[in-house]
């Protein structure tokens, strides 16, 4: 039963927790009248209205300064900043106390609001100040190892060696109640709606989703293994078939993937399906969700979302998470470059060309930059061509040897190039010279400032490839995962092009950032065997990984699809129009995938290796 306030104990008394209001930083504020607690007020909500009341609060010692007589200290906790102040003259004792505090001390002060003369109007409470007439101190603190502000002195080890520290710093803490927020947000939404929140297990049987499993061993069942889930992908469908029809979980998935930066080994997801569905339907219900979660959260309106094919996406943006904010779009020049007896584009099996605007100006230096930066081993391409479209409708190129002003203009026309533009041409493999050109329109438009972090283009991404070729195997392996059903057009391409079979799956992109995929599923026993024939596997691996699921096809599975929110990113995008998950998780992991603080992973003994049944080589 759901009540509208409710009693939450909490240290041995009373938070009374109130509905949130429209446009107030936080949602839950204590109320007023806590006699047993430790605290009156929190250190963020006194003001004027306040003057002349006697209060307790407790909190951290952030900075003191001494002014003759006086003393004044900035006491801080979760909510705010408040001044203290300890007048020698009227109290020596209690003011040679608090010269002695040290920074983050922790305390608790009695005394009554006053007025201060000196306001600070950049903070809630900084029109009064409390004239302190007792002082007890709760905890004392060893000097931390980095200043506890906004801009901290602390390097990245340090402050994730120390996070309980880094987590009192402003910008990481209101990180951690936002994304609350946000988790609070997506449930009102999606409880809304009707989805019913079921956990999954942890300890299961591999769910692939193209990265390599964490592993738990069995100590009761000596040599064998749970892995932990990449994602609750097979439970939540096995749920549909359960009958449950709309369900989400707020979760976390765990890969071993080669650590990059921004990716973590253990994530969240918000987790969703829905049974009696098609593709439209799932588009709608969570296009709703993430214009919700916007609206309560940044008070941003997002409009109707475009979408696009994943063809298109490749064609115009040179990848399958295209970045809205601006224009630049990839033309393809391969039919108007090719034959002027310059080897390079002859041969190519594709050129293609972004306009810069207002980038003919650009010296040699400039130009030799960004040919340097498509010949990182990263992006692999062999070069760069240029054409500057001057001023005054002539054209300078790095390939003028080859080419006339008539075809340079004919190349400008193909590109959209207006004067004063310059053209940016990648010649080579397909793939290869898109993920160049895609590369360097983003790093463009970053130099001319077009990808302003508060302007927010989301779209849908449409018609992903079902399979596509495994780079070290050869092989074919599914692009989202092998429950993902396809066109039934496409069928046909099962035996002449699998790389041709389009998919029902489809992706959330936002400012070039994927937030997440989906698809809609296979219900059907056949039609998933031939899927997992398709991605090579053998009849016996079929049955001894996935019987659990293909029996299940066979008791009455309903029609189903779903989709999955990469969690830390969806909130690190809306919160911070950037993607820096770390900021946003409370104990994230390192780089190296290292916890820091709890330094793990660590080796274990050998008396629990031996219980596990885990062999011990000792060298
Ligand atoms: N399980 C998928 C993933 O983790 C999402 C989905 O298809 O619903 O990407």
């Amino acid at each position: 039963m759901r009540r509208k306030n409710t009693q939450i104990p909490c240290i041995g008394v009373s938070y009374s927790i109130m509905p949130a209001k429209r446009g107030t930083e936080f949602l839950y504020f204590r109320s007023l009248t806590l006699k047993q607690m430790l605290r009156t007020h929190t250190c963020g909500e006194l003001t004027l209205t306040n003057v002349s009341q006697a209060v307790t609060l407790c909190g951290w010692v952030h900075r003191t300064r001494e002014m003759g007589g006086l003393t004044f200290i900035d006491l801080r906790d979760r909510y705010g900043i408040t001044q203290l102040v300890f007048n020698s003259d009227l109290d020596k004792v209690l003011g040679e106390k608090a010269k002695k505090l040290g920074r983050e001390y922790v305390i608790q002060v009695t005394g009554k609001v006053v007025e201060r003369s000196n306001k600070n109007l950049k903070i809630p409470t900084g029109e009064i100040e409390i004239m302190t007439s007792s002082l007890q101190v709760l905890n004392s603190s060893k000097v931390p190892p980095f200043t506890l502000e906004d801009d901290t002195d602390g390097g990245d080890e340090l402050r994730m060696k120390y996070r309980y520290l880094d987590l009192r710093r402003n910008m990481v803490k209101n990180n951690l109640l936002n994304r609350h927020k946000v988790a609070r947000a997506v449930r009102e939404y999606l409880d809304g709606q009707g989805f019913a929140d079921i956990e999954t297990p942890f300890l299961i049987k591999s769910t692939p989703e193209g990265a390599r499993d964490f592993v738990v061993p069995s100590r009761v069942n000596k040599g064998e293994f749970y892995a932990l889930p990449q994602s609750p992908q097979t439970f939540k469908q096995l749920l549909m078939v359960s009958g449950f029809d709309r369900y989400y979980q707020i979760v976390r998935c765990f890969r071993d993937e080669d650590l990059r930066a921004d990716r973590q080994p253990e994530f969240t997801q918000i987790d969703c399906e829905m049974a009696f569905v098609e593709q439209e339907d799932v588009l709608q219900m969570f296009e709703g969700m993430v214009k919700h979660v916007f609206q309560k959260v940044r008070n941003i309106e997002l409009g109707t979302l475009p979408r696009m094919t994943y063809a298109d996406a490749l064609k115009y943006y040179g990848n399958d998470k295209p970045d809205m904010r601006f224009g630049m779009l990839l033309h393809d020049l391969t039919g108007v470059v090719k034959g002027n007896g310059f080897k390079v584009l002859d041969d190519a099996e594709y050129a293609g060309a972004i306009a810069v605007p207002g980038a003919a100006e650009y010296t040699r230096k400039q130009t030799d930059e960004l040919t340097e930066f498509v010949k990182r081993p990263q992006i692999g391409a062999k070069g760069l061509i240029y054409v500057k479209c001057l001023a005054d409708g002539t054209f300078k190129s790095s390939v003028d040897k080859f080419y006339t002003e008539a075809d340079l203009k004919k190349w400008a026309e193909a590109a959209e190039a207006k004067a004063g533009d310059l053209i940016l041409l990648v010649s080579g493999e397909l793939t290869v010279a898109r993920r160049a050109l895609s590369e360097l329109r983003l790093e463009m438009g970053d130099r001319l400032g077009l990808r302003n972090k508060d302007v927010y283009k989301p779209l849908w991404v449409l018609d992903f490839p079902l399979l596509e070729k495994d780079k070290d195997s050869g092989g074919w392996v599914a692009c989202h995962h092998p429950f993902t059903s396809w066109k039934s057009e496409d069928e046909q391409y099962f035996e002449t092009a699998p790389g041709k079979i389009r998919a029902n799956a489809y992706d959330f992109v936002l400012n070039g950032v994927e937030l997440s995929s989906g698809s809609i599923r296979i219900h059907d026993r056949k039609k998933q065997e031939k899927m997992f024939a398709a991605i090579g596997l053998t009849k016996e691996e079929t049955e001894t990984k996935f019987s659990f699921i293909l029996n299940a096809f066979e008791y009455g599975a309903p029609p189903h699809g779903g989709v999955a929110f990469g969690f830390d990113r969806f909130c690190s995008m809306i919160v911070s129009g950037q993607e820096n998950i770390r900021d946003f998780i409370a104990f994230p992991k390192n780089n190296a995938g290292r916890d820091t603080m709890i330094d793990t992973p660590s080796s274990i003994s050998d008396a629990q290796l031996k219980e596990l049944g885990i062999g011990i080589e000792h060298h």
